[in-house]
């Protein structure tokens, strides 16, 4: 998805508006992957600054996520945010601390790097349906939201701390 960006070369200060689909049609960040149905929008400004373009804006994705706990598919609106420098060469000084830089082709700029990379970082690393999700039993694999089992809880998830009555031994933290 390129945008020919020679109308706004010759004059500091001209701006480009761009409204688009973006051609992707999923992202995979770890073991989640986020699956978009419908392609994600992106609505970003292109200002000539000088030395270099300023691609500002936002993409925004309906993303169809699996819960990390019980697997079930859910939907989740991405919106990512586009803060980026646009020139032919990365110069570090053109550009803040929180600015991607993208290269210009000639007169052309591929937005697409900057639409993935603006949805990739918000997808989250541990999707889940519902903040309280029981997820699936790891014992016997019955979805905890919508069965119980009689399995005894793993070791791992027994409340009791074996140290925590040493604690109670040990002076006062202030002394
Ligand atoms: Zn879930
Ligand atoms: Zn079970």
């Amino acid at each position: 998805m390129t945008v020919d960006v020679s109308p706004i070369l010759g004059e500091a200060g001209a701006t480009l508006e761009l409204d688009s689909d973006v051609p992707l049609e999923s992202i995979a960040v770890g073991d989640t992957l986020a699956v978009f149905e419908v392609p994600p929008r992106i609505r970003v400004t292109l200002a000539h600054a000088g030395e270099v373009l300023v691609l500002t804006g936002t993409v925004e994705a309906a993303a169809r996520l699996e819960c990390s706990r019980c697997l079930e598919p859910f939907a989740l609106v991405l919106n990512g945010v586009i803060d980026a420098v646009v020139s032919q060469i990365d110069d570090t000084e053109q550009r803040g601390d929180d600015q991607e830089w993208y290269p210009l082709d000639g007169e052309i700029l591929d937005l697409l790097p900057a639409a993935e990379s603006a949805l990739r970082v918000e997808v989250p690393f541990a999707p889940v349906h519902d903040e309280e999700c029981r997820g699936i039993c790891p014992m016997c694999g019955c979805d905890l939201n919508r069965d119980s089992c009689t399995c005894e809880p793993v070791a791992e998830n027994r409340p009791e701390n074996p140290f925590s009555s040493l604690k109670d031994l040990l002076p006062p933290e202030d002394e």
